[in-house]
């Protein structure tokens, strides 16, 4: 999954960052909300973790901005603790739920996961598909039980086949969900993850629909 952090303390920006990457996302960082807005608007994030209080434009208004401009990706808002009034706004604007600082990082990494699971009204935190199960709140993957070794992008691919269940997803769609903003895209590259995942997890997994891209059938 992609997801975008609006944050302007950089040590807390790049403490978010770290820890999302290694949980396995595509990470980008807007330092404040003019370009923050500019990317939330533009590209296609899985989630948004946004700051409410931002240089340039405050959260709130960013977050109005793209709700009016119909960009429906959850938001996950960091607020300021015992302002109720911050939650109230944010949750107004159009937040999905709210973190208030000082947090815990692990308390983050399950929000975003519920919110992009709840995104794509996936019940439970392990999606189950034959003989392979992804948890994602480990990032673990099994295939008859025994652990299976995947790299980061791997399981980001994976992870992104499995919360769009039942629809033909395109290269180029996989491409912008497992790459950052910096990081060059090359969607052949896609077409190597998905050969490994069917070497490591089986052929029958991923179907490849001939033209259109790739998809995982629901059980
Ligand atoms: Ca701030």
């Amino acid at each position: 999954m992609r997801l975008l952090i609006v944050e302007d303390e950089a040590l807390l920006a790049e403490q978010l960052s770290a820890a999302l990457t290694a949980a396995g996302h595509a990470v980008d960082v807007a330092p404040d909300g003019e370009e923050g807005c500019f990317l939330g608007e533009t590209e296609p994030y899985d989630a948004i973790i946004l700051d409410l209080g931002l240089p340039k434009m405050d959260g709130a208004a960013v977050l109005r901005k793209w709700r009016a401009e119909n960009v429906t990706t959850p938001v996950l808002i960091l607020t300021a603790r015992d302002s109720w009034r911050d939650k109230v706004d944010g949750l107004d604007a159009g937040a999905d739920d709210y973190v208030t600082k000082p947090f815990v990082m692990d308390e983050i990494l399950a929000r975003v996961r519920a919110l992009t699971r709840r995104a794509v009204g996936a019940a439970s935190p392990v999606f189950k598909r034959g003989l392979v199960e992804f948890d994602t709140r480990s990032g673990s993957v099994t295939h008859s039980g025994r652990p299976v070794t995947l790299t980061a992008q791997e399981t980001n691919v994976l992870s992104y086949l499995l919360h769009n269940a039942d629809r033909v997803v395109s290269r180029t769609e996989l491409s912008e969900h497992v790459y950052g903003y910096d990081e060059e895209r090359d969607s052949n590259t896609i077409e190597v993850f998905i050969g490994r995942l069917r070497r490591k997890l089986g052929a029958e997994l991923i179907q490849t629909v001939r033209g259109r891209g790739y998809r995982v059938v629901e059980e």
